[in-house]
């Protein structure tokens, strides 16, 4: 679509104009961003200005200009430039007066989630996904504890795990579970006070009461809530001010034995940027990790999301999605989607060489260039002296440690397993100590043109490509 703004326009025609362009903006916006991305930062923005290479957005605050331009300028860029066709500059500019978006732009379910629609926040907050409960969350090894400490706290909040604290990389269905909480509380005990929300809400709420000077209702809001969930506490590091007074949020509650969980992409200790204070509350309580699901497990959530989705699943393409779709299960739900809306579009059965067809990006995804034990025979054809179970040994001497090293960054750059898989195939090791290896390896190809070459000698020998 090209931009139907001039600068002859009369006003109010031209204020139309804007409207419906930043509209189809904010469409494709919203594919590119989780509903609650969406909903937080987004409904209060306005197109001001089309200019020949830049457009001005509208936004209700200091704060809102800063965070969108730390964290969002790149996806809005990139709707600015998939509607209008053209590369644009996007400047943010606060416009308290901005009205809220008419309905009909207000985000639907996001591509990949369930359509239903979402429950209206219990007690403020964000809307809770009716999808998203315990009985549509496929337990199996990876996540089987999570489910448990949050199913135990949900029956009981306040008395069981306090905190809980519930950590996995993105797509690993921290989000279900809580929600799943939230659910769950409600339905036993409807007029319990629950607030359900992300960290970019309460950083946001927060900074809008120091805005307003309504710091009084904001900590009575908070404060008041007899079961507190936080989604994605790692996005408060370094929010010094808002840390603070999540602390005491936290205190309070945790003192009137109020329930808080909160969840992040990784353990507190690992969140740079976390107060100390923060890390040692949250070591408080319980700590349950969420890891990416096996096989098996795969095979059944591509199983239940077919279900829900009334789309008939042979076996076999179920065992085939689950073995080329490994790395999170926002990815397994999205191949699913995309195999049976083709199919519908197509009406066509659903069978392997369907499959095969529909899903060709996920089949050529760089991620599953090579096998960790291919890479590990292309690294020790290099070190003759060492051999595969001196790698997967405790031995920590260099001459073992660095080709150690070197196979788990190229597990990590080849592979579509995550951390902790590469860990445990490196004799147990835990997912820190993968991530310690890649940064390392990182860091000296920066400076060390032997290391480059040889690793990209490797990488070549296992893709053809260079590194
Ligand atoms: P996270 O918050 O960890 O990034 P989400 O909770 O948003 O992940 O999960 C991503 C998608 O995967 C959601 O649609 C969720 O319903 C689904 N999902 C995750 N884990 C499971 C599971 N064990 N069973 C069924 N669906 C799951
Ligand atoms: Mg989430």
């Amino acid at each position: 679509m090209e931009a139907t703004v001039t600068a002859s326009a009369p006003a109010e025609e031209r204020a139309n104009d804007l409207d419906g362009l930043w509209a189809a903006i904010l469409e494709d916006l919203r594919e590119r961003l989780t509903r609650e991305q969406f909903a937080t930062w987004f409904p209060r923005t306005v197109l001001m200005e089309v200019e020949r290479d830049e457009v001005v957005v509208g936004v209700p605050t200091a704060f809102f200009q800063g965070w969108l331009k730390d964290h969002y300028q790149g996806p809005l860029a990139r709707s600015v430039e998939q509607v209008m066709g053209a590369k644009m500059r996007v400047r943010l500019e606060v416009a308290p007066d901005a009205p809220p978006l008419p309905p009909r732009t207000r985000p639907q379910a996001a591509a990949g989630q369930p359509a239903s629609m979402p429950i209206a926040p219990p007690t403020g907050g964000v809307a809770i996904n009716p999808d998203y409960t315990f009985e549509n969350f496929v337990v199996g090894q990876s996540n089987n504890f999570a489910h448990a400490a949050c199913l135990a706290t949900a029956e009981s909040p306040g008395n069981t795990y306090n905190p809980l604290f519930v950590h996995g990389s993105v797509g690993l269905g921290k989000t279900h579970l809580l929600q799943a909480m939230c659910l769950s509380i409600l339905e036993r005990v409807p007029e319990t006070k629950i607030l359900y929300l992300s960290s970019e809400t309460f950083i946001n709420h927060f900074l809008q009461a120091l805005e307003t000077g309504d710091l009084t209702n904001f900590r009575h809001k908070y404060r008041g809530a007899d079961v507190l969930l936080v989604d994605d506490i790692h996005i408060l590091a370094n929010t010094e001010r808002t840390q603070q007074e999540f602390f005491h949020t936290f205190n309070e509650l945790c003192n009137a034995r109020k329930q808080i969980v909160v969840s992040s992409d990784r353990p507190p200790s690992e969140i740079k940027g976390l107060n100390e204070r923060l890390v040692s509350r949250f070591a408080m309580g319980l700590s349950a990790e969420i890891i990416p699901p096996d096989y098996e497990t795969r095979v059944a959530i591509i199983r239940q999301k077919a279900a829900m989705r009334n789309c008939p699943m042979p076996d076999n393409v179920a065992q085939f999605i689950a073995e080329n779709v490994k790395s999170n299960i926002r990815e397994l739900e999205g191949a699913v989607n995309t195999v049976h809306g083709r199919a519908q579009v197509e009406n066509a059965e659903i069978t392997l060489q369907f499959a095969r067809r529909a899903l060709p990006s996920h089949l050529d995804a760089p991620s599953r260039a090579a096998t960790i034990e291919e890479i590990i025979n292309v690294v020790l054809e290099q070190v003759p002296d060492v051999r595969v179970s001196d790698l997967l040994s405790a031995k920590r001497t260099k001459s073992i440690a660095r080709p150690r090293q070197v196979a788990m960054y190229l597990a990590r750059k080849l592979t579509s397993h995550s951390l902790a898989e590469i860990g445990g195939y490196f004799g147990g090791r835990d997912h820190t100590t993968v991530l310690y290896a890649v940064d390392r390896i990182g860091d000296a190809l920066k400076d060390d043109p032997s290391l480059r070459s040889l690793v990209d000698r490797h990488c070549r020998a296992l893709t053809g490509n260079r590194s």
